[in-house]
């Protein structure tokens, strides 16, 4: 029996893809092992988001030659299919497969067998027209569900659209038999997952369904308790689906939307398809339907043409909107995008230091959340997560608990009422409050 070990980098679309991959071996006879269980073969996973994907790279393959020097490294992912003939030159490579190739690796690899020259299986990506259902499983508490691919938007620093290609979906009736499969599972979470999520029911080009189709038929699937949607651009966040997450009976009240940056000429610059006041007011609504909602925004700092004046127009339209953490991003430069050919480039130092204002800002936000949230009574879904005789989790809003460990809690959803923030910048909470079981 062939060992196989896998290494994923990036989103949670990649991990839902390397799990989904895993089993496929898996079916067919091969080992799962872990990275230093000296594997036949390597799959390593990339992402062409992540700073430095060359040199991860190469580093993960050194790293996989050093424990097995015999093994077959097969490399697949976003940077793969960016990059294919550069990683091809990696010492130690001996497979690199596209994004139409990655989900057929066993039959196109066949018996993984070395051969003098490098393997390298990457198509145009307007090749990659098919969806490729998948779901991570890889604790039992949460999974990521994949439900959409590729993104048709193109925004001017973006290289995914170039990586994963046109946008396509998965249809509702195929999402539900992969949720009602996960249902039977320990599985309490569902994170709905994709490039562009909101742009989910395009089949074969066709727009089919709609992404508030799918939030309604998935609310409807027994044994899963909480349902989070990973991301969403904001002008595909309706007011239909905040008011639907407001009444239903599994998504939660946490929603991550990228706003990237509160200048409108910044926004358009971007090629961006909304301007603040839209934005503004998609918080407003959440808010208003949901007051202990949830509210994460990702944005890029640093990007062309951004001077101070319009980085304090981000910063003030930050501080003063009701939102709970940023995730903040310094933007950089990618070959074969539109940014990249921009003039006003924002010199380093002036993107780091905006970056630190924009965490300071994120790191005040969440505590503010977490104060207003004090004294309130919330559902926490316990991890495998210990620490220091602490066991950890989140309620259905985002807030990270923490509770004196014991072993019965683990994957247990429990109603608890918040206490006081730890030195960690956690939440602890009153014992004697686990009262009751959702179930
Ligand atoms: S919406 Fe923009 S940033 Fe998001 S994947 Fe598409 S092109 Fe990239």
């Amino acid at each position: 029996m062939k060992k196989v070990a896998f290494y994923t980098l990036g989103c949670k679309l990649n991990f839902s893809e390397t799990s989904t991959i895993s089993r496929q071996f898996e079916e067919k006879g091969f080992q799962k092992v872990a990275f230093e269980e000296n594997p036949d073969i390597f799959i390593i996973n990339t992402c062409s988001v992540t700073e430095n994907a060359d040199k991860k790279c190469k580093k993960i393959v050194k790293e996989a030659k050093k424990i097995s020097p015999n093994s077959y490294v097969t490399i697949i992912g976003c940077y793969a299919q960016l990059k294919p003939r550069e990683i091809s030159e990696i010492p130690g490579v001996d497979a690199v497969l596209g994004a139409a190739e990655k989900f057929r690796l066993i039959e196109l690899l066949d018996d993984f067998a070395k051969e003098q020259e490098v393997k390298v299986l990457a198509s145009e990506i307007q090749e990659a027209t098919d969806f490729n259902n998948a779901y991570s499983i890889n604790d039992r508490t949460r999974t990521f569900l994949k439900v959409q691919d590729g993104c048709n938007y193109g925004c001017a620093f973006c290289t995914i659209p170039l990586a994963r290609g046109k946008s396509r979906s998965n249809t509702v009736a195929s999402v539900l038999e992969s949720a009602k499969e996960i249902g039977n599972t320990e599985v309490k979470e569902v994170v709905l997952t994709g490039v562009n999520i909101g742009d989910f029911g395009i089949v074969e080009g066709k727009r089919n369904e709609r992404f508030e189709d799918l939030v309604r038929a998935i609310d409807e699937v027994e044994g899963i308790e909480r349902i989070r949607i990973s991301s969403i651009e904001p002008n595909l966040l309706t007011n239909e689906i905040i008011a639907f997450a407001a009444d239903s009976k599994r998504f939660v009240p946490h929603f991550h939307v990228p706003l990237q940056s509160g200048s409108n000429t910044i926004l358009r610059k971007m090629g961006r398809r909304y301007l603040r006041e839209l934005y503004e007011d998609r918080v407003n609504k959440i808010k208003t339907l949901m007051p202990q909602a949830c509210i994460g925004v990702d944005v890029i700092v640093g990007f062309p043409g951004e001077t101070d004046e319009l980085f304090l127009e981000t910063y003030q339209f930050l501080n003063e909107l009701d939102i709970s953490y940023l995730h903040v991003f310094t933007y950089s430069e990618r070959a074969n995008t539109r940014a990249a050919e921009m003039n006003e480039v924002v010199p380093m130092k002036k993107r780091s230091e905006r970056s630190k204002m924009l965490r300071i800002l994120s790191e005040k936000k969440r505590r503010k959340f977490y104060e207003e949230n004090l004294g309130k009574t919330f559902t926490v879904l316990f991890e495998d997560d210990v620490q220091d005789g602490k066991i950890h989790g989140f309620t259905e809003n985002y807030i990270r608990v923490a509770a004196k460990y014991d072993p019965m809690l683990v994957n247990e959803l429990k109603l608890v009422t918040l206490d006081q923030i730890d030195d960690q910048g956690n939440v602890e909470v009153r014992e004697p409050e686990f009262v009751y079981e959702k179930h």
